[in-house]
């Protein structure tokens, strides 16, 4: 089955279900990314920060899929907010990609101690506006930094990409967004490893019921909360089973309890800490 799209508050659409590529070696990242395009995604995460965007667009150039079929997002680092700073670090990105739109641009942290994102905001919208990016968003933005957005600039973001994973729900900045009609991005989405979320009763327990692996039911409970998603694995079996999500389906009680597990568990620095 195909993979849904999620509407976007500007009228475009992205694939619910995609590839991130944070850690993968820049220098296996082509492979590895031919490998998820054959797998059957066709939504990248990527960032300038991860250091691969060169790797991404030689898969996407090699793969011989249509742009058309393709989403591929990538982030503004924190040095490179600004007005000219962040309109330079965009066409170097595209170069990097080798595309001549990008799909998705994100401000990668709010950094606000730095106080730039408001300014920074302000050329992503110039930016849209040259048709170079088609939908513009942000990342790890708490209620606090959307609401100074919408006090002083035009455009409400179309994603917020914030960490994600049945530890760590963030429900004040996902009830905020959900209000504002911003998509919700879950990065982390499988907690990193960091905990033994796969061991849960949980998830186990509706593992075995639908005969799934533990990391779908997490897929597969993120699709039904309405998250947008993009699993990281090196691995091709991995990436495959993680594609896998769309022959079964949790019910309420299977998607609550896995709800209740929230715990306030992060596995990064506050949005407010990162610079
Ligand atoms: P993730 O939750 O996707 O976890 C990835 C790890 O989970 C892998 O390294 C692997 O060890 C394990 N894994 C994957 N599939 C598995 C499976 N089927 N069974 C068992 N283990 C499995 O973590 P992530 O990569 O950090 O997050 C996904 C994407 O989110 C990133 O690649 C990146 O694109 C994005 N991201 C964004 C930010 C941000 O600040 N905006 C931060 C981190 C990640």
């Amino acid at each position: 089955p195909p993979v849904p799209r999620i509407q976007l508050n500007d009228g475009n659409s992205i694939p619910q279900l995609g590839f991130g590529v944070f850690k993968v070696d820049p220098k296996q990242t082509e492979r590895i990314v031919t490998d998820a395009l054959e797998v059957g995604y066709r939504h990248i995460d990527t960032a300038r920060i991860y250091g691969n965007e060169e790797g991404v667009g030689r898969a996407l150039a090699d793969s011989r899929l249509s742009r058309e079929e393709l989403f591929v997002t990538t982030k503004l680092w924190n040095d490179d907010q600004g007005t000219q700073s962040a309109f330079d670090a965009f066409d170097r990105s595209l170069d990097r990609l080798g595309l001549e739109y990008l799909d998705l641009y994100l401000i990668h942290w709010p950094t606000p101690r730095n106080d730039r994102y408001v300014e920074t905001w302000k050329a992503f919208e110039r930016l849209r506006e040259s048709g170079r990016v088609r939908s513009i968003g942000v990342s790890n933005f708490l209620a606090p930094h959307l609401q100074r957005l919408f006090d002083e600039t035009d455009v409400v973001p179309a994603v917020d990409q914030i960490e994600l994973h049945p530890y760590h729900q963030q429900p004040e900045t996902a009830a905020f967004a959900e209000e504002h009609a911003i998509a919700i991005e879950a990065w982390g989405p499988l907690g990193q490893g960091k905990y033994p979320l796969f061991e849960l009763p949980e998830i186990t327990g509706p593992a075995e019921a639908h005969g799934k692996t533990p990391a779908q039911i997490v897929i597969r409970w993120h699709l039904q909360r309405g998250h947008i998603v993009f699993p990281k694995s090196n691995r091709r079996e991995r990436m495959a089973e993680n594609f896998d999500v769309f022959d079964f389906e949790l019910d309420e009680a299977e998607v609550r309890a896995i709800t209740d597990l929230e715990r306030e568990g992060r596995v990064s620095a506050h949005p407010d800490e990162v610079h």
